[in-house]
Order: C-alpha cells, then structure tokens, then sequence
C-alpha cells in the first residue's frame, strides 16, 4: 500500500517521519495530480490554508484530490489539511476564507484559539486508544463549530471535540506528527489496513503481526 502525503506546504515532512515511525509501506510526496494514481491513503498535514487553497488549484490537484476523497480514499487531516476538508469555514475577522474541497460535512473557525503565541498543549482522549492521554499539540488551531449527520466524534480536549472521523476521513485539529506519540497515526492506518506481517529476523518466515488465537493468517492487501 502506497501512501500519499500532499507536500505543497506546510509539515509534510515531519507527516512522513511520523508515517515511516508506524509502517514500512512507502510513501509519495503528492504535488501533481499524476501523483495521485498509486495512493491507497492520504495525510494532509498542517501549515496554511490560504496557501494550501491556493496551490491546490494551480496545480491541478483540487478537483482529482476531492473526486478521490469522496470515492473513498482513507484520509489523515491535521489542523490546516482538516480545513482543507470542510464543508463550510465560518468567516473569521477578515471575512475572506479560503474555499476549502467541502468532503467533510463539518463548520470550522480557522485560529479560534488566538494567534501563534497562542498556541498550546493539552492532553487528549482519543476514541480507540487507552492507557495515558494522546498529547495535543495546537498551533493556531481551527475549532469544530458544528458536524453534520454521520461525522463521528473521535478526539476530545476535556468536553470540547478536536477531531472527527467520517468512515475512513479522519480529521484533528492538533498535530500528532509532532509528538513521538505514533498512537494515532497506527490507529488510523489499521481502521482501513488489515495487520502487516512482522518482519521476520534473517532466515525466518513472517509471522503475523497480530492474529487472534484461533484465526487464521489475514490476507496482506496490495
Ligand atoms: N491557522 C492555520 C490556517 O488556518 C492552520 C494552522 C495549522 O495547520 N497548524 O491556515
């Protein structure tokens, strides 16, 4: 399984790091719409939506990323690339919003928590992952005003929602790629993927890497 990482701006390469942290399926830096034709999974990361916005129309990317989006494609969206996702962005002070591909019927409000110097750090409880909370990282965060029918609560600060999953679209408005905290990311990847073979020590066979007592192997997906 090939992973896509749209890499015209913003944190896509600590996105791939965090990626090769969890699995050793390649990945493909996209920046063209070619780039798209061997992905079975996309990260959208951080960084600005404006310019995000932008670039994705000049180069060609926005009109194939969201028909892919809405066939189907598994999707990790952090902070910018959640925006990137929604149905509607809430007109801030400026009252110019970026269009955004409207794939996610979610409202947000880009930089609801201040400014850069505003940025912060909270534990997290994530849908699917126990033991000690998931450490939010929030940088200029947008907030979740509003989900529509079928988008799924999935991440929690205290009572207010920070990230949503609708099937295999998932979208947080912190960074867990700038964490050492891979939880999320292997959630995310085994929501669509069944479990990989382990790689097995020289001269041995795999061994799955998980397989409930009395099942038999999963298949490997290609
Ligand atoms: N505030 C940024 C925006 O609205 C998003 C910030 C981020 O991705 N950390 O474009």
């Amino acid at each position: 399984m090939t992973i896509g990482i749209l890499s015209l701006q913003g944190d896509y390469p600590e996105q791939r790091r965090a990626i090769a942290r969890v699995t050793a399926e390649p990945t493909v830096l996209i920046r063209t719409p070619k780039d798209l034709e061997t992905i079975e999974a996309l990260i959208l990361p951080g960084g600005e939506t404006t310019t995000h916005a932008r670039l994705l129309v000049s180069s060609g990317l926005a009109a194939p990323l969201a028909e892919r989006i809405r066939s189907g494609l598994p999707v990790l969206a952090t902070c910018a690339g959640l925006l990137l996702l929604a149905s509607r962005l809430e007109a801030g002070p400026t009252g110019h919003e970026p269009a955004s591909l409207g794939v996610l019927d979610v409202t947000l409000r880009r930089n609801d928590y201040g400014s850069q110097r505003d940025s912060f750090e909270a534990p997290i409880v994530v849908a699917g992952i126990s033991g000690a909370p998931f450490p939010g990282v929030f940088i200029r965060a947008p907030r979740i005003l509003l989900c529509g029918p079928g988008v799924e609560p999935l991440a929690r600060r205290g009572e207010e929602l920070v990230g949503v999953k609708c099937g295999p679209i998932w979208g947080l408005t912190f960074h867990p790629e700038l964490t050492s905290d891979s939880r999320l990311h292997a959630l995310w990847l085994a929501s669509f993927r069944p479990p990989v073979a382990a790689k097995a020590p020289s001269g041995r066979r795999s061994t799955p890497a998980r397989t409930p007592p009395g099942k038999s192997s999963p298949k490997r997906k290609r």
